[in-house]
C-alpha cells in the first residue's frame, strides 16, 4: 500500500531567505554606507543591497515583483544574528 503525502506547501520568500543565510550568511559583506553585498541562492551571483532606512536591490525579483526580496530578508537576519555590524543601527558607536 501507499502512503499518502501531504502536499508539500510552497516555499516561502522567508524560507527560502533563511536557507541563502544557512548556505551563504558568511558571504554577506558589507560595502559602504547602507550598501551590502549578498550572494545569490545558488552562490554563483552576489548582488548589491541597500539596506536601511531605504530597502532595495539589484536583483530581478526586487525589480519587477517589489517589496523585499530573498537578499534583503537574508541580509536582514544577517545583521539580526550580528553575523553582519550594521553601522546605521550601531547607535553609539564609536570609530
Ligand atoms: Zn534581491
Amino acid at each position: 500500500m501507499t502512503i499518502a503525502h501531504p502536499a508539500p506547501r510552497p516555499t516561502t520568500r522567508e524560507e527560502r531567505a533563511l536557507a541563502l543565510y544557512r548556505a551563504h550568511g558568511e558571504e554577506i559583506k558589507h560595502l559602504s554606507g547602507a550598501i551590502y553585498r549578498v550572494p545569490s541562492q545558488d552562490g554563483q551571483r552576489s548582488f548589491d543591497v541597500e539596506y536601511g532606512r531605504h530597502e532595495a536591490c539589484a536583483c530581478p525579483d526586487y525589480l519587477y515583483r517589489g517589496g523585499s526580496c530573498v537578499h534583503i530578508l537574508a541580509l536582514a537576519i544577517a545583521t539580526a544574528k550580528g553575523t553582519i555590524r550594521h553601522p546605521e543601527l550601531a547607535a553609539g558607536a564609536v570609530s
